[in-house]
């Protein structure tokens, strides 16, 4: 299974890939997660990509090739992947065809604006091993810390108000033109954010006939 995670900025992508990476042995490689972890390094993509990151903007295509196309060479690739974050741009798209990285499904998690905004939020992350809580949707068992490795939770910055409405404009204008891309490749599996994480992998699973 070789699948890509659209949707806007806090639809939920995340959670679902994490579900289905489980369920299916396959990794789930985010670009968000990679870049964040360059930026803790102090590394020389991590220097560069913050100033985007830290605007709400999007990191130039060909870093984020760059790292995707060297992740997928890796061989817990093989039996398929799960890329959660990417490609955001039609450029990206047609830089993951002409590098021969092909899909079979490409879920779309539909959401409004406004759901996301409210959701946001409450979003919390493990800033040591990244894994993904949010206070009244998934909490963690003890508030603040990581259930899988006992790390503390933190607010991303880019999860702050004014930057969540930057980052939906960036996604309908950049990354929402990535359905029709798709749609025409046949691909497309479009599904509705449903009230619950649980019910949500329901309808993704129906989708992908799994
Ligand atoms: P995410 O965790 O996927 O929401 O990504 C956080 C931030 O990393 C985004 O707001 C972008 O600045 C950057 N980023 C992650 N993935 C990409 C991508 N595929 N293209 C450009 N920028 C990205």
């Amino acid at each position: 299974m070789k699948l890509i995670m659209l949707g806007a900025p806090g639809a939920g992508k995340g959670t679902q890939a994490a579900i289905l990476s489980e369920r299916l042995g396959i990794p789930t490689v985010s670009t968000g997660n990679i870049l964040r972890s360059a930026v803790k390094e102090g590394t020389p993509v991590g220097l560069e990509a913050k100033r985007y990151m830290d605007a709400g903007q999007l990191v130039p295509d060909d870093i984020i090739i760059d790292i995707v196309a060297q992740r997928l060479t890796q061989p817990d690739c093989a039996k398929g992947f799960i890329l959660d974050g990417v490609p955001r741009t039609i450029a990206q798209a047609e830089a993951l065809e002409r590098a021969g990285i092909l899909f079979d499904n490409v879920l779309s998690l539909e959401i409004s604006d406004q759901e996301i905004e409210q959701r946001m939020e409450g979003r919390r992350f493990c800033h040591r091993c990244g894994a993904s809580y949010h206070v009244h949707n998934a909490p963690s068992q003890v508030p603040g810390v990581c259930d899988k490795c006992g790390g503390k939770l933190e607010q991303r910055d880019d999860d702050k108000p004014e930057t969540v409405k930057h980052r939906l404009k960036v996604y309908h204008v950049q990354t929402e033109p990535l359905k029709e891309f798709y749609d025409k490749r046949g691909i497309l599996r479009p599904v509705q954010n449903q009230p619950s994480i649980e019910a949500t992998t329901q309808v993704v699973l129906d989708a992908l006939k799994l």
